[in-house]
């Protein structure tokens, strides 16, 4: 269930402006990563917020589009097949 603040905000500004804004949040999450693996800054606090951004604009994404019960199956195969290949990997290098 879709957290009703977010709802609103969905309702509110409308469909395009915010699925405009889950790409705007994504890629202020992808300069801060970039920012700490290539350039070593420590800037934990700022992936801190926009991890929370994104984490806000995929709830709205979620609730536009009605996914959010085929992404919850989707993830969790996604989370055994992880764990299917972590295993594999383990056999390989366990030897
Ligand atoms: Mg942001």
């Amino acid at each position: 269930m879709v957290n009703p603040v977010l709802k609103r905000a969905l309702d509110t500004w409308g469909e395009e402006a915010q699925m405009l804004m889950v790409v705007e949040e994504m890629s202020e999450l992808m300069k801060e990563i970039l920012k700490n693996v290539n350039r070593g800054k420590d800037n934990v606090d700022q992936i801190v917020e926009e991890t929370a951004d994104v984490e806000i604009m995929l709830e709205q994404l979620k609730e536009n589009y009605h996914i959010a019960d085929r992404v919850a199956v989707y993830k969790a195969e996604k989370i055994k097949l992880i764990e299917r290949r972590l295993n594999e990997w383990d056999k390989i290098h366990a030897a």
